[in-house]
Formats: structure tokens, C-alpha cells, sequence
């Protein structure tokens, strides 16, 4: 049967569910606080559709490489600045807790599941509906080692199941001759040759296109939803200031600000915002520039070949206040970039742009049930809501039509919420 319903949040994940809902014969509306769609999180990350590459940042290890990061000014991947904020320590000391092998092992077989979900779906949607126009590759992705040891530690976590292989520094280079500027660092590589880059924004836009072509999708836009209406365990209207917008389902898309809509209902989201920066650098014609996506593993910098442009995405700073750029972090990033493909073009022209991951400590997603039995979830992808979104919708509009999730919801749902 046909509902009504009713998504906060026009980011990638948003919309990505209000097209599974569509397709499925509901109808959508969709609130976002800004006038157009993809204007936070999802509008430049890194492009990378990291299908088999899923571990999530929480790992044996990782507190004391933390440390060291701190030291390595403004180039390093992680900085942290402490706030007087209960919200962060809770956040931290769950993160802290999910620092073991054995739980990164479980979560990124959690995220492995949905990401390969993600990658039929996406196919099925391209293929089906003739999704096009957001410069979709299909160009495998290297990741690339300068420390022999990370390499190794990295192999024995490798996946052959799903199509990974090792790769000593000279096959990286046949493979990506682009390498070549950092070729005597090199130590070797993982390649997915699986995995795929494209635009998100690009991506959001064409999805509303087609929402917009279908006649059952409205998009209420420029204010933002400020809570719901509810009894006896159901939302009865998502209130917009003094408006009501009622429906049959509701859905919370909202990224980072998930958490804050979830509290005025008494549900607690454990989503904190990790800020992550990104340059656009359009290619010369003669640029030198990687086809392939690549990842430099110990700068944990991702690029990612856009059409034309270049886009080098990296850094995660915990506790910052906005999603404002800092340009000592950018310079930073210009100047790693410059050093690993120095041919790609003028970095100095590239444009700037920071977001903020809405992250859970466990890096995996909060999908499906909460404790309304018409408030579903879909909010917590962290650094892999692109790559993630498709498989999540499609889960989304399978709970709300009635029917099972394709794929078992196993820790990838808020804790004492079954997925109906
Ligand atoms: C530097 C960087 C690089 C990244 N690289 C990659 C990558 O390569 N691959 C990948 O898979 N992922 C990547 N990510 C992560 C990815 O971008 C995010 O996981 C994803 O964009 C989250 O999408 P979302 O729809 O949940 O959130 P958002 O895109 O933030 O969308 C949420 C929307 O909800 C709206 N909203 C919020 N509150 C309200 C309200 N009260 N009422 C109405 N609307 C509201 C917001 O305006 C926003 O548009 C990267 C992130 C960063 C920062």
C-alpha cells in the first residue's frame, strides 16, 4: 500500500531514501532547512564510492597513533581540541572503547555488508532508470603504503573474498603511472578493483531531478524542522515552526543535526561531528594526474579523478564548533597534495571547502527502527555516507513498505530497536 512520508535532510542520505521510497510507489516529502538540496556533509567529500575499503576509524592502535598525529602540526590526519562538552567526552570514551581489533573486524563486516549492497543498488538504479550526469567511474581503488609495516598490518586484514590484491611499489606505479613523483617512497599497495568514485553533489541534484519528475515528491525547503507531534509511541506530524506536516512514515536524515531532532523525543543518537576538508582542483589538459582512485594510507588523503577536476579530500579535527575552512589545514593539505601528484594541475586555484561527518564512535550507521513505530533512522554515516546512501535507502523503503531488510541490520541499528 502507497504511504505517505515524510524525510528530514536533503543530503545525500536523504535523498538517496526518498528515491528507494519512490520508486516503490510512496509518495515524499522532504524537508530541508536550506533552499537547495546537498548544501552540508554531501556537498564536495571525497567522491570515493569505497566499496570494499570500509574500516572504520575506530582500531587497535589508533589512541597511540593519535598521539603522535598531534605532533605533526597542521598536516596531521586527526587533530583533537578538548571542549567543555559532555557530548564529546561520552562520544570519546565509546570511541576509545571501540579501539580494539576484534570490534573493528565485527563493524567493518557491518559496513562491508551494506557497502556491497550499496554497489548493486547503485548499479541496479544506473542500469534500470538510466541514472546519469554525476561523473560515475568505475576505476578501482590503490591504496598506497610509504610504511612497509602498515603495509603488512594492512595484508592480513585484506579482503581477496571481495576482490582486494597486494601490490609491491613497481605494480603500483604500472597501475597508477601518475605514482611517479612519490615512486621511491612507495612500499606498496591494496587495490579494489571493484570500487568507484563520483560527484555527490552532482549525484543529489540528479536524484531530485528525477524525484522532481515523478509527480510524488514535494521538497518543503528553508526552514528547518524544529520536532514532531506524537502519542502512544507514534509521530503523528514533523512540525516546521508553526507548521505541521503530517504523514504516514517519518524518516531522520538529518546528518549531524539527527541527534538534536532525536533528543526532543527522549531517543539519544551517539553522532558527533568530525570536521574533514577538500580541495577541487580543475585538470590541465596535459595535467598528470591519477585515473585511478587513489589513497595515501599514512597522510590518509583520498583523490579521486571528477571529470575534469581532481578532488583531494582528508584530515578529521575533533571538536570543532562549525564547518567553517581553517586555512592552515588547507595549506596543509595543498602542500600534500602538490607533493604526491605535483603534475595535477595549479593547487593554488583550487577550491577550498570543509564538512563535518556525522560520525558514531563505531563508524557504522544508525538505520532503520527506533522506539515510534513510524520513526525510522537513517543518520550516523560518518566517512562513508556516500558510498553508503544507496544501499540505506533501499533498506529504509523496504522497512517502510512492510517488508524485511534485504540485508540483516546487525550492528547497523540504534541498540534495543529491533528493525520490524
Ligand atoms: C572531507 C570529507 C570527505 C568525505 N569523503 C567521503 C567519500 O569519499 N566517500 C563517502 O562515502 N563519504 C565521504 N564523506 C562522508 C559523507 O560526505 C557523509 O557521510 C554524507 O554526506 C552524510 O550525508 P547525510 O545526508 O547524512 O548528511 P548531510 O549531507 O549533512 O545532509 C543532512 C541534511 O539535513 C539538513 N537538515 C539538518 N537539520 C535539519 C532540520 N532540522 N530540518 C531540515 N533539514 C535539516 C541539512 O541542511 C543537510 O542538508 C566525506 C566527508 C567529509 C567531511
Amino acid at each position: 500500500m502507497s504511504k505517505h512520508v515524510a524525510i528530514v535532510g536533503g543530503g545525500v542520505v536523504g535523498l538517496a531514501t526518498a528515491y528507494a521510497l519512490i520508486r516503490e510507489g510512496h509518495e515524499v516529502s522532504l524537508c530541508e532547512s536550506h533552499a537547495q538540496v546537498a548544501q552540508e556533509t554531501s556537498h564536495a567529500n571525497g567522491g570515493q564510492l569505497s566499496y570494499r575499503y570500509v574500516s572504520p576509524l575506530a582500531d587497535a592502535g589508533v589512541p597511540f597513533k593519535a598521539l603522535a598525529w598531534m605532533l605533526q602540526g597542521e598536516a596531521a590526519p586527526l587533530k583533537f581540541r578538548l571542549r567543555l562538552e559532555p557530548r564529546q567526552w561520552r562520544w570519546c570514551l565509546s570511541f576509545l572503547a571501540a579501539c580494539r581489533s576484534s570490534v573493528n573486524q565485527r563493524n567493518t563486516g557491518h559496513l562491508l555488508r551494506l557497502a556491497l549492497h550499496s554497489q548493486q543498488t547503485l548499479a541496479q538504479w544506473r542500469a534500470q532508470d538510466g541514472l546519469d550526469g554525476f561523473a560515475w567511474r568505475s576505476n578501482g581503488k590503490l591504496v598506497v603504503y610509504r610504511n612497509s609495516s602498515s603495509l603488512h598490518q594492512a595484508a592480513r586484514k585484506m579482503s581477496e573474498a571481495s576482490g582486494q590484491q597486494l601490490l609491491d611499489a613497481a605494480q603500483c606505479l604500472a597501475l597508477e603511472p601518475a605514482l611517479e613523483g612519490i615512486a621511491r617512497q612507495l612500499a606498496g599497495g591494496i587495490y579494489s578493483a571493484g570500487d568507484e568514485v563520483a560527484d555527490c553533489l552532482r549525484f543529489c541534484q540528479v536524484l531530485e531531478q528525477r524525484l522532481q519528475a515523478s509527480g510524488r515528491y514535494r521538497r518543503l525547503s528553508g526552514r528547518p524542522a524544529t520536532g514532531f507531534e506524537h502519542a502512544a509511541g507514534k509521530i503523528q506530524a514533523l512540525r516546521l515552526g508553526e507548521e505541521s506536516i503530517n504523514a504516514d512514515a517519518f524518516v531522520l536524515a538529518a546528518g549531524n543535526h539527527s541527534a538534536s531532532l532525536a533528543r526532543t523525543l527522549g531517543l539519544h543518537l551517539p553522532i558527533y561531528p568530525l570536521k574533514g576538508y577538500s580541495l577541487t582542483l580543475p585538470l590541465a589538459a596535459d595535467a598528470i594526474a591519477p585515473e585511478l582512485s587513489v589513497t595515501d594510507f599514512d597522510h590518509k588523503v583520498v583523490y579521486a579523478r571528477l571529470g575534469h577536476q581532481l578532488r583531494v579530500a582528508a584530515m578529521v579535527d575533533i571538536g570543532a564548533r562549525d564547518a567553517q575552512p581553517n586555512a592552515r589545514r588547507l595549506s596543509a593539505l595543498r602542500r600534500l597534495g602538490e607533493r604526491t601528484f605535483p603534475g595535477a594541475g595549479n593547487y593554488q586555484q583550487a577550491e577550498a571547502w570543509a564538512g563535518l561527518r556525522p560520525c558514531t564512535p563505531q563508524g557504522t550507521p544508525l538505520l532503520g527502527a527506533t522506539a515510534f513505530t513510524n520513526l525510522w533512522l537513517n543518520s550516523g554515516h560518518g566517512s562513508l555516507g556516500f558510498t553508503l546512501a544507496c544501499a540505506s535507502g533501499q533498506v529504509l523503503s523496504s522497512l517502510i513498505s512492510g517488508r524485511k531488510s534485504p540485508i540483516s541490520l546487525e550492528g547497523l541499528s540504534l541498540p534495543n530497536c529491533n528493525s520490524r
